[in-house]
């Protein structure tokens, strides 16, 4: 089964990365520093940009952290990122950009909740103050709807019309539908502010997976504002990964999505850059996108009894994960590269011949030579104490001699 055709969506320029249109899916993700914390704050925000964010979003929730804005996009750019920054917005987001002209400025989008812009006869002139502000300083803005924070008032509107139906929708349709209408009335109304429709993005972000899948479907075939792509609160672990991407592979399969975020909750301490591997892995393994060196290794079994092929396997993709950035500057095309590290004979030399260099490790009562195959053909056998080291050595090489290397480098 092949991909569809991208759904065409307007693009919107966000400081150097074009999201929708034809440009690549963009991978982003959000800190969980306190924002007001600069230091902390630079350190997270460089650390998602290493590992491939191409965008990151703050929090922008007091006074302390609007100020703290343009202190954190100055100390990132001394240190050569240039990663754009959006701020996320809620209740009180109109009196801090209001206040804080620096922040406003500093930013490169705005994401605005209309669920969470105050509520009654408050609710319009603080959107349309935040929209005003985005158009002055020619900022984009992502209307990013949440199931958590859905507006109430528009819910209980779409739920009384529904019971006077014939035939009434079930609750979880009309809450998928107030979804949708929120995001579409909001962007309908920026434009009437101003706001042109290449400066909007829009999200609907629920956390059931079918939930997921019926909404963005319904909401990619009502407009054509580019999409991001989420499900929220995904969760931890294998959860969270599990979750999100199987929402947002069958939207991504059906050609809709601009943007994704795969919002995983860290272990504590953990590592929030994990959100941006999976996310980059979700559109490797879907042929999307390529950002690195993918490592194709089978799961082992009773004939490979000792730790030394998971050793192997977790040893090569350590250092293709730390040579990346290096091989990224130098070499052109190395990220479409495929390694194999298979366990036995059984399956080895076969899937060690599709991809560009494999080794078939030996399992138990095989010989103990590990051959190694290169673009198909057999290369060298591997023997002894440092097969790992020697493996790599390998890799180097057909890097070196496969891509060619960059102007610059
Ligand atoms: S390739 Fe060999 S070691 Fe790996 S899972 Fe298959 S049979 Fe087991």
């Amino acid at each position: 089964m092949s991909i569809s055709t991208r759904r065409p969506s307007i693009p919107v320029r966000v400081g150097s990365v074009t999201l929708g249109g034809d440009a690549p899916i963009a991978v982003q993700s959000m800190t969980n520093t306190d924002t007001a914390d600069v230091d902390a704050t630079v350190r997270q925000v460089a650390d998602l940009a290493r590992a491939g964010s191409e965008l990151v979003r703050v929090t922008v929730n007091t006074a302390e952290a609007a100020a703290a804005v343009p202190h954190i996009r100055d100390r990132l750019a001394r240190t050569g990122i240039t990663v754009p920054l959006i701020g996320d917005f809620h209740f009180n987001g109109h009196k801090l950009l209001r206040a804080h002209p620096a922040c406003a400025e500093g930013l490169e989008k705005y994401r605005i909740n209309p669920g969470n812009v105050g509520r009654g006869s408050k609710r319009d002139s603080q959107f349309a103050e935040m929209i005003e502000i985005a158009c002055r300083n020619q900022k984009p803005v992502r209307i990013g709807v949440n199931w958590g924070s859905l507006d109430q008032d528009l819910l209980t509107r779409l739920m009384d019309e529904n019971s006077r139906r014939p035939q009434p929708l079930d609750a979880m349709q009309v809450t998928r539908e107030a979804l949708i209408v929120s995001a579409l009335d909001s962007a309908a109304r920026a434009q009437e502010l101003g706001l042109p429709a290449e400066r909007i993005v829009i999200s609907c972000k629920v956390s059931g997976v079918q939930d997921l899948i019926a909404v963005y479907r319904n909401l990619a075939a009502r407009c054509r504002f580019a999409l991001h792509l989420g499900l929220t609160e995904a969760g931890m672990g294998s959860k969270g990964i599990v979750a999100s991407t199987a929402g947002m592979a069958v939207l991504l399969q059906d050609g809709i999505g601009d943007t994704i975020r795969v919002s995983l909750t860290p272990e504590p301490n953990g590592d929030r850059t994990q959100e941006v591997i999976v996310a980059q892995e979700m559109l490797q393994t879907m042929g999307l996108r390529s950002f690195m060196p993918m490592v194709i290794a089978c799961p082992g079994c009773g004939r490979t009894t000792s730790t030394y092929f998971q050793e192997l396997a977790q040893k090569i993709q350590g250092h293709i994960r730390q040579q990346m950035p290096l091989w990224r500057e130098r070499y052109v095309g190395v990220e479409e590269m495929t390694v194999a590290v298979m366990g036995c004979v059984v399956n080895g030399p076969g899937e060690s011949k599709h991809a560009n260099i494999g080794i078939s490790l030996p399992g138990t009562g095989e010989r103990p030579v590990a051959p190694v195959y290169i673009n198909g053909t057999k290369g060298p056998t591997l023997k002894g104490e440092r097969i790992a080291e020697e493996f790599q050595a390998l890799i180097e090489d057909y890097i070196a001699t496969t891509y060619s290397r960059r102007e610059s480098a």
